[in-house]
């Protein structure tokens, strides 16, 4: 074979980078002349902390656990920037773990809320709100907060409360030593913190904060995932379904009432999905009359749970074929390091329609997933500080996501669960995505369709997505405004 000269080879080099970045996620974006201004001051930041980390890889901060590095980029001037960029919707997250816990640390000033069991056991303790003492489980008496608060202080009282309602170690590796650890503390959580956030005032005043905070992030549309579980009231009336659903629905409307500039919300109902089979078909009676009532409010059906551990989706699939078609899937699949085990839901999930996929950490092993993932225009739901936190990946520059940026697979990113890493609603994600997911010639139009891409892909009507689109540009012109403004 002859060799070329050394101009043919830099012109042959020159044209394999343009089709590599051809190919890009973003590349097909044309920015406008105020953009390519506002682009090129983004890029600056983005070089600048690429550079520190070429120099000094211990300071990059998307190599590092997020644990590390909360206080870093807090302070970052890449991360106020994306902050305040209109970033379009989360389509990924679940409802008792979007809002700030400090709401439900709040909460637990009211009256009437009885504590079971001590801080310093090796399992949390368990609340419950009731106008009398709740009857007793075991030998230890359920005790008024209150009166625990007055023996610990507030300040004593609220930090023990911020241990328990976080995933947050100041050394995760020796607190959480492997996947199931940190798996089996995220359900302590929950079963800690459910009977309070479920407690109806609670409940309403939650969802309404977790609304605010997506505001506040710059964040205009939601669509999350949740269990529904029992939420109750001091009369011992349990609330139904369709009531909770009902009050997500209220809450929503007056939000975007109040903020007219906010696009919507839409839920997705999702059970847990490690039960037997009876259990499963009553989640299933749910979701059709959730269907009925709320054809528009909810977008659809998914199940949650560690899926390692979970029943696979396979078990399921017989049922869930026989659901009314206009029901859409919204299946968390591939959340796991495996290959040939619980990854082969990602297998179920497409084989079953579903319209995206959480996580989709395991497709790159599965070639006809990634196949029908873009014939099929199946979006791919990233969380990639979700990923690194529940132990998928140590450094984000190794996340899957590098690789669907790459080849423009349809992705958006997301958040999952993010008051319990004590990250904003979306902003973290965003920014770990933008500095350590995407190549360093990746830009302002990757950040532009990753937002257009999350109003894209969501269950939105064609007319709501126009409205969307409407009212997510004039954010984004006035972004590129004020931006050029502080140049
Ligand atoms: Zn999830």
């Amino acid at each position: 074979m002859l060799r070329p000269s050394f101009e043919e080879f830099q012109a042959q080099r020159a044209d394999f980078v343009s089709q590599e970045e051809k190919r890009a996620l973003g590349a097909d974006i044309v920015l406008t002349e105020d953009e390519l201004k506002v682009n090129e001051f983004l890029m600056k930041l983005k070089n600048a902390e690429l550079e520190v980390g070429l120099k000094t890889p211990f300071e990059f901060v998307p190599a590092r656990h997020l644990f590390h590095v909360l206080d870093k980029i807090k302070n970052c001037p890449l991360f106020k920037l994306l902050q305040k960029m209109p970033k379009g919707a989360i389509l990924h997250a679940h409802d008792t773990a979007i809002g700030s816990m400090e709401t439900i640390i709040k909460a637990t000033y009211q009256d009437f809320l009885w504590q079971h069991g001590d801080f310093d056991r090796a399992s949390p303790p368990l609340y419950k709100f009731s106008k009398t003492q709740p009857a007793s489980i075991d030998d230890t008496e359920w005790r008024p907060v209150a009166d625990i608060r007055k023996e610990l202080g507030d300040e004593g009282y609220d930090h023990n409360l911020r241990t328990i309602f976080t995933l947050f170690n100041k050394d995760p590796v020796a607190a959480y030593p492997s996947i199931n650890t940190i798996w089996s503390k995220f359900a302590d959580m929950f079963c800690s913190l459910e009977p309070i956030v479920t407690y109806k005032p609670v409940w309403e005043k939650y969802f309404l904060n977790t609304l605010e905070e997506l505001y506040w992030d710059n964040v205009s549309y939601l669509e999350f995932r949740g269990v529904l579980p029992p939420v109750y009231d001091l009369d011992g009336r349990v609330y139904t379904a369709e009531e909770i659903v009902q009050i997500y629905y209220d809450i929503s409307e007056n939000f975007k009432k109040t903020h007219p500039d906010f696009i919507g919300v839409k839920f997705i109902y999702a059970p847990h999905r490690i039960v037997n089979d009876e259990v499963f078909d009553g989640y299933l009676e749910i979701a059709e009359n959730l269907h009925k009532k709320f054809p528009t409010f909810v977008a659809g059906f998914d199940l949650v749970g560690q899926e390692d551990l979970g029943r696979p989706l396979s078990d399921y699939s017989e049922r869930l074929l026989k659901m009314t078609p206009s029901i859409q899937f919204f299946f968390h699949a591939g959340e796991t390091n495996w290959w040939g085990k619980t990854d082969e839901n990602l297998v179920d999930a497409i084989l079953l329609g579903t319209k995206r996929i959480g996580h989709g950490f395991a497709a790159i092993k599965h070639p006809r997933v990634l196949e029908e993932i873009k014939k099929r225009n199946i979006c791919i739901e990233l969380n990639p500080l979700s990923n690194q936190v529940l132990k998928l990946v140590d450094d984000c520059r190794n996340h899957v996501g590098a690789f669907y940026f790459s080849d423009s697979y349809p992705v958006v990113v997301s958040s999952d669960d993010p008051a319990f890493w004590c990250a904003s609603p979306l902003t973290h994600d965003f920014y770990i995505a933008f500095l350590g997911l995407s190549s360093a010639r990746q830009d302002l139009r990757l950040l532009k369709k990753l937002a257009l891409n999350s109003i894209e892909y969501s269950a939105m009507s064609r007319a709501e997505k126009v409205e969307a689109k409407h009212k997510w540009n004039i954010a984004w012109n006035s972004f590129i405004d004020r931006t050029m403004q502080s140049l």
